[in-house]
């Protein structure tokens, strides 16, 4: 049986050696080849841009793409999402690859022509809705991959596990999406991945230029909401109630501490912030109730678990002091740090310098934003980078940044994002059994 096994293995390695590897010059040509279909469709998407758990349009674009490839499309994975999986004839590992699909709650600004017009309903209101991150970019680019790896499916190994993501920023009000809904509803047991890639257009680098760092790249975010409960009066006479105002203001004064003086500053930063106070109606009421919205930022699970314990701590001890009550409430699905895997980083660092030149591969420092895709970055190795989208002719510290009403792709970027995702991937699943 042994014998037998060996046997098999050692014609498997040998029709596999006989095939060609599938070469960078290859990649580049494949996806020069694909540039106008890839900017027609990331156009398209701009136009018709949707918010988060409602990327339908999305969603059948890219299926009926993926569908035309001669790919198996699963659809309606958290929502809108798209899964396929593409098989390469040869034996090898299984990579993930991810975009997501949605847009923002945003008027565009710019003067494209293909500017969006696109209204949506959120939180009650009529907004304008645009792709103000560029994740119009993001799943053009997944199409784009995804087309190449198929035209070189005989000569490819293992597989690849393609995931179009909707709801990144974040989901209505009551629902849930995005990432974690897909590892809930199954998306690692399509195909087992032993490596996950991710890339993120923005604003804060040049054209040609790709960033990431291994550990920790992006925080991990956690939202809450704290609310201060005093005893409502007449603002004339505070003494006869308790002021929840005062007590909140303090309170926020306060919760700056945390970072400035309980963190240990020189193994990360860390961010507070009180992003909203709401109480109170009118100049002469003091209002019995505050409540205050924030986020947390941190790059480690001892330091966010740190915060939350002390901004607790501070929240209701303050407002004791005051004479108030204050309770903190952590919202539901935080997005943990996203982390590089240190190896994967060093190869993946290999294939983007072979790719784009060792001097378009910087070291990204830490981002305090945040991403979903963490929560696959928990679940499987993985490696993500930024890719630089502002015209060599702007000044990317002074360009509109992601989420500005005034985001703009150079849609050069986009050709450099698809190379980089492809040397990538590719690599990856050609490099000798691990
Ligand atoms: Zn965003
Ligand atoms: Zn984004």
């Amino acid at each position: 049986m042994k014998s037998a096994w060996c046997l098999a293995t050692v014609c498997m390695f040998a029709s596999a050696t006989a095939v060609a590897e599938i070469t960078g010059a290859e990649l580049d040509a494949a996806t020069a080849s694909l540039e106008t279909r890839v900017i027609e469709w990331r156009r398209d998407f701009h136009r018709h841009p949707e918010l988060a758990n409602r990327e339908v349009r999305t969603a059948s674009k890219v299926a009926e793409h993926l569908r035309s490839l001669g790919l198996d499309v699963r659809t309606g994975m958290a929502h809108t999402g798209v899964v396929a999986v593409i098989e390469g004839k040869l034996p090898g590992p299984t990579v993930l690859l991810r975009a997501d699909m949605d847009a923002l709650p945003v008027t565009e600004q710019t003067d494209v022509p293909f500017k969006s017009a696109a209204t949506a309903e959120f939180r009650g209101r009529t907004v304008g809705v645009m792709h103000a991150c560029g994740h119009d970019a993001h799943t053009a680019i997944l199409m784009g991959a995804a087309e190449v790896l198929v035209q070189m499916r005989d000569r490819l190994p293992g597989k690849v596990l393609l995931v179009f993501q909707p709801a990144e920023e974040g989901v209505p009000e009551g629902e849930r999406g995005g990432a974690p809904m897909m590892l809930d509803e199954g998306l690692l047991d399509i195909a087992k991945p032993e490596a996950a890639f991710a890339l993120h257009v923005g604003s804060s680098l040049p054209t040609g230029v790709v960033a990431l760092r291994p550990g920790p790249l992006m925080a991990g975010s956690d939202f809450f909401r704290i609310v201060v409960t005093g005893r409502q009066t007449h603002g004339s006479r505070p003494w006869s109630g308790i002021d929840p105002i005062v007590a909140a203001s303090s309170i926020v004064v306060a919760a700056q501490t945390i970072v400035s003086r309980d963190l240990d500053l020189t193994a990360a930063p860390a961010v507070v912030t009180i992003g909203a106070i709401n109480g109170g109606i009118r100049h002469n009421i003091i209002p019995g109730q505050v409540e205050m919205l924030g986020t947390i930022r941190t790059f480690s699970d001892a330091d966010r678990s740190q915060v939350i314990e002390r901004l607790g701590t501070i929240a209701t001890s303050v407002a004791a002091a005051h004479g108030a009550t204050a309770v903190l409430e952590m919202m539901p699905a935080p997005n943990p740090v996203l982390v590089n895997d240190p190896e994967l980083t060093k190869s993946a660092t290999a294939s983007l310098e072979h790719a784009l030149g060792a001097e378009a591969v910087r070291t990204s420092s830490l981002l305090t934003v945040a991403e979903d895709y963490a929560i696959i970055a928990r679940a499987v190795p993985s490696v993500y980078w930024w890719v630089g989208v502002t015209p060599s002719s702007q000044d990317p510290a002074a360009a509109p940044d992601n989420h500005s009403d005034r985001f703009y792709v150079d849609e050069a970027g986009i050709q450099v994002g698809l190379r980089s995702l492809l040397h990538v991937a590719v690599d990856y699943l050609q490099a000798p059994a691990r």
